[in-house]
């Protein structure tokens, strides 16, 4: 191990391997049709930097981030439940560079953060965004397989499935293990690798680790319910002129939709970075009063 951390000392070794590693995942996933063209592009951009900043940690997490949700996604596709689910979706199942960053671009800032002012608070930080980030994605893909009708967070009535705000039992399950395998990559990688490559930090002990994996889970579940919520009270909705569907998209049947409620402003991608933050917030006051 010693002679690997000797020759990644250098930021431009780690630049290149990470420019390397990454360009070969956003490419796979592209061809793989996980991410569109310019989401791969970000991807690449991104994961180049995460390395370049952090230590294993911070690409570990991403990584598994990016690995089973893209796992989800493409498990899901194979299933007929997602057709009729996927229509009302502003998205499809491919990501592009507006759902990369709004996913991934906070954790990038927080480990550029802990790379100028190293302190193990940006890592939980850090954590609890992504945790909250594969939570949201885990719910929505499995979820959609529920076959018990979801349920608005906001009234507890049935909703259609894909409908924002709406949570159901499974759904709700997937949120809290994805967001329990984040904080348990993160307490890993920490305890057993440096947090960052350029910095002799303090070694993360084991102890830190149990209560990084434990804070994960539950800022990653609350931040998927503050995702469900901003998405059912704050997101913007249309209605298509054309078929009277309720959709998140501004166009459907190929005509301009009509607003229903919402700010114009607050899409998909602002609601998932708004949880996130929620959620990395919590993870460094639950971390503050813990330790
Ligand atoms: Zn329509």
């Amino acid at each position: 191990m010693q002679w690997w951390l000797t020759v990644t000392e250098s930021w431009w070794v780690r630049l290149l391997l990470g420019m390397l590693g990454s360009v070969l995942i956003a490419g796979a996933a592209y061809r793989r049709q996980s991410l569109s063209g310019s989401g791969a592009l970000s991807a690449a951009v991104m994961g180049s930097a995460f390395v370049t900043l952090g230590g294993p940690v911070w690409f570990g997490c991403l990584i598994m981030f990016f690995v089973t949700s893209s796992a989800w996604s493409s498990w899901k596709r194979r299933h007929r439940a997602k057709q009729q689910a996927e229509a009302s979706y502003a998205k499809g199942s491919r990501r592009d560079a507006g759902q990369v960053w709004a996913n991934g671009g906070l954790g990038l800032a927080l480990c550029l953060a802990h790379a100028i002012w190293p302190d193990p608070l940006w890592l939980f930080a850090f954590v609890g965004v992504m945790a909250s980030a594969n939570a949201d994605t885990w719910a929505t893909e499995i979820g959609a397989l529920s076959r018990s009708a979801p349920r608005a967070l906001i009234g507890w009535h049935r909703v259609e499935p894909g409908t924002s705000g709406g949570v159901t039992f499974l759904g709700s399950s997937a949120a809290f293990a994805g967001a329990g395998l984040i904080g348990l990559t993160g307490a890993v990688l920490a305890v057993v690798a440096p947090l960052a490559q350029q910095v002799s930090a303090p070694p993360f002990t084991l102890q830190l680790g149990v209560v990084l994996a434990v804070i994960g889970a539950i800022a990653g579940l609350v931040g998927a319910f503050v995702d469900s919520w901003l998405g059912a009270v704050c997101q913007v909705m249309y209605r298509c002129r054309s078929c009277g569907k309720e959709t998140e998209r501004a166009q459907h049947c190929d005509v301009p939709a009509e607003q229903i409620r919402g700010w114009r402003w607050m899409t998909n991608d602002v609601v998932n970075l708004l949880a996130a933050a929620v959620a990395g917030l919590l993870a460094v006051l639950l971390a503050f009063l813990w330790i």
